[in-house]
């Protein structure tokens, strides 16, 4: 041993403390400001950010992390992938901000999910561009913080590899030819940062922990020899997160001068991989034990065990202590949160918290004694583990009591459900939120601040609820609901009423674009307070003799879009959101309630990003889904909700979560889907969304229609719904209407073109 240990940080926030970053952006957007001052006010922002990671003792600092939209984004622009339709502009900014948000002639390009986060990325076009290097986004970046504060930073690039492999618009295999057309303006890149004075790179490749092909490993071998062939100099840290690598020694033999591993969410596989083949001692290991997606203080004495163990395995190599990935996934800092819990305050740790707890365990490693650090680390950590997180026995209990089976198969209880709610065949309903117009969201501010009393703004809710039942009947939905109007966000709402969760005022993380999101924070057990959706829906069930749906958010999607306990697993949190819905659907039962949706939009993103966990996963979530809706009658009706069309591969899980009816987006995608049915069979109650939602369009008659038709050929009509494809609150109230007014005749005309019962 001996060596030395350095830190780095791997990317920081954009948003600012204040969401600073938004509001540039919307203002310029709304051309509230220059462009002179919204590249100003950025800038800025940019510099701020720097001199705290500097004020912080970091010692790289990460340049080129900064973006005005997207990092792939940038990339994209950079290497010239611009789409025809968004090409003759004379501004590089509005192309820019064009591909990202879309025009009236040119549709945005498309954007997903950034690996298993919530963070949306642009997906970029290859098609058949030739690649040009445009501009050199982080050498723009590495001079300014050079000149502007003397800052040396490490530039960060978005790999080649992970680049080629996040964009669309060419076959796979072209993939090579593709990356060779790349592989120069890399080189290009790196050269002019190198003549610029930067001596290391970070260069980050996530998709080197799903699960890789070997042609996938020779493609990262080339890249790689490429760099070491073409610009010998440059030292190249290259930077994997999420989960561990693949391929290890593979990996660890690139002639790369660092490899950056996550040892918080990869811990087990990268740490039993080290241990097992050691780490070259001639390259710096990049230690990611900070964990930078999610609130909690690390326990410093833990990861000061954990880095000793890592240095016994890789006792030459230099280690650069760093966060797990880049803080982007995180708020920017806790000192804000003022109304929080004293103890659960304690033991949160933002960005700026975390870069902290950095360069703490770097002073420990290297012989300080941080003592007062330290202490106060586990002091605050102790008091938070003893007043919360004490599991209790009974939660235990509660669950082993519940049935995670309903009493009888769906074809026994389809009998009793006919009988019950006696609706014609292919019955029609809708998701469940109806337009949140200005009026409502208006009102609900007001009744946050205390202007409207609780008493108004309940009424206020009512009045809404009645004036959509009367709606839903005139259109003639068949099942109807209440429509929401008291939701802000499906998870919040039910954060905000459950015990174990706390909002914080300013931990915001960026979701897409100026988007952003303040996940609720899960501290303690979750447990049910009271009945929270019990009113609404009685309410709404006494206007009408049509059935109304009692509308829950299930418990894997209120888990992953929440920041989760990191003391126990993610499935016992579940497990423990679980129980208290089912408590929910016993008060809704009681209450009459006896058609309750529980949706479950977020399970699909959440699956694990190798493939050999995805089994693990779906059977907990399946079995949290079951505990939440099993403990009911045979004649409840229990649907859900999913917001996706590629669940092909895990229609097994689907199938297994045992509900009478489920809704599911289709109809971007309804080709596909319907192909997957031809060799899937689906023996329950199935919505294939017969219009996009995402659209103000209003679909016709004629091709909802013909949506059925296609949907009918493979599944059988007593066991069809007809739905839109998602919940209709951002839609406004005049298309809506339309909508669904064409989507009840299109109903009606197929059950005719059948000689099918109407209603
Ligand atoms: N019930 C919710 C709604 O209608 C479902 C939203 C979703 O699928 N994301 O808004
Ligand atoms: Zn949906």
């Amino acid at each position: 041993m001996g060596t030395t240990w350095t830190n780095s940080n791997l990317g920081y926030p954009r948003l600012g403390e204040n969401r600073e970053w938004k509001r540039a952006l919307e203002s310029y957007w709304g051309e509230k400001i220059s462009k002179d001052d919204f590249l100003k006010e950025m800038k800025e922002l940019r510099l701020g950010y720097l001199q705290k990671q500097r004020d912080a003792g970091v010692s790289f600092i990460p340049a080129g992390d900064f973006s005005f939209y997207d990092h792939i984004l940038d990339t994209a622009l950079m290497f010239g992938f611009i789409p025809e339709r968004f090409q003759g502009e004379p501004d590089s900014l509005t192309t820019y901000f064009n591909m990202a948000r879309g025009t009236d002639k040119a549709p945005a390009c498309e954007m997903t999910k950034w690996f298993n986060t919530n963070y949306h990325y642009i997906v970029p076009e290859i098609g058949d561009i030739t690649p040009v290097l445009k501009e050199n986004k982080p050498l723009h970046d590495y001079k300014e913080a050079k000149e502007e504060l003397d800052i040396d930073t490490r530039p960060v690039l978005i790999g080649p590899f992970t680049f080629l492999k996040l964009s669309k618009g060419y076959d796979s295999s072209e993939f090579e030819t593709k990356l060779d057309e790349l592989l120069p303006l890399y080189v290009k890149v790196l050269q002019q940062l190198q003549e610029a004075g930067a001596s290391w790179v970070q260069i980050d490749e996530p998709s080197l922990v799903p699960t890789l092909t070997k042609e996938d490993l020779r493609f990262v071998q080339k890249t790689y020899d490429t760099f070491a062939r073409e610009i010998p100099e440059m030292s190249i840290m290259l930077q994997t997160y999420f989960e561990g690598i693949e391929y290890y020694e593979d990996i660890t033999a690139l002639p790369v001068e660092g490899i950056g591993l996550d040892f918080v969410h990869g811990l087990e596989k990268n740490k039993a991989a080290l241990e097992k083949h050691g780490f070259p001692k001639d390259k710096t290991l990049g230690v990611g034990v900070i964990d930078g997606r999610n609130i909690w203080r690390a326990d410093l004495k833990e990861k000061e065990a954990l880095l000793k163990k890592i240095d016994e395995a890789a006792p030459e190599a230099d280690k650069v202590i760093q966060p797990s990935c880049s803080l982007l996934h995180v708020p920017v800092t806790k000192t804000l949160e003022t109304k929080l819990d004293g103890i659960l305050y304690g033991a949160l740790s933002f960005a700026d918290e975390k870069l902290k707890e950095i360069t703490t365990l770097t002073d420990r490693m290297n012989g300080g004694s941080a003592e007062q650090a330290l202490d106060e680390n586990q002091k605050a950590l102790q008091v938070f583990a003893e007043t919360y997180r004490q599991q209790s026995a009974d939660l235990t209990k509660q669950r082993e009591a519940l049935p995670s089976e309903r009493d009888l198969p769906f074809a026994e209880r389809q009998k009793y459900q006919d009988e019950k709610w006696e609706l014609p065949l292919l019955p029609t309903t809708t998701i469940g939120s109806f337009p949140q117009t200005k009026e409502v969201r208006v009102a609900r501010q007001q009744f946050r601040k205390g202007e409207k009393s609780p008493a108004a703004y309940q009424e206020f809710v009512r009045g809404k609820i009645k004036e959509w039942i009367d709606i839903q009947e005139d259109i003639g939905l068949d099942v109807l609901v209440h429509g929401e109007f008291e939701r802000n966000d499906m998870v919040e709402f039910f954060g905000e009423k459950l015990n174990g969760f706390a909002f914080t005022s300013f931990g915001w993380v960026q979701s897409y674009g100026s988007r952003c999101v303040k996940p609720p924070v899960i501290y303690d057990d979750v447990t049910f307070a009271e009945p929270m959706t019990v009113e609404e829906s009685r309410y709404a069930q006494s206007l009408t003799d049509k059935p109304v749906k009692g509308m829950l958010t299930g418990p894997v999607t209120i888990l992953n879009w929440s920041f989760e306990r990191d003391d126990i697993p993610r499935r016992e949190t579940a497990f423990q959101i679980a129980v208290a819905l089912s408590q929910e659907v016993q008060a809704l039962e009681e209450a009459g309630i006896d058609m309750i949706q529980v949706d479950e939009p977020a399970v699909r993103e959440g699956l694990p990003l190798k493939r050999e966990e995805w089994n693990e996963y779906l059977d907990w979530s399946v079995l949290a889904f079951r505990l939440a809706t099993s403990n009911v009658k045979p004649s409840t009706q229990i649907h859900t909700h999913m917001c996706y069309s590629e669940f092909q591969d895990m229609i097994e899980s689907i199938r297994a979560l045992d509900a009478d009816v489920i809704s599911i987006e289709t109809s971007r995608s309804h080709g596909e889907l319907i192909e997957s049915f031809e060799t899937a069979v689906y023996d329950k109650g199935i919505g294939l969304g017969v219009y996009d939602i995402h659209s103000p369009r209003i679909p016709s008659v004629e091709e909802m229609k013909d949506m059925i038709d296609r949907a009918l050929q493979v599944l059988p009509a007593d066991l069809f719904w007809i739905n839109p494809d998602c919940g209709l609150k951002t839609r406004n109230t005049p298309e809506t209407i339309d909508s669904l007014k064409n989507m009840v005749q299109a109903a009606r005309e197929s059950r005719e073109s059948r000689k099918l019962p109407t209603s």
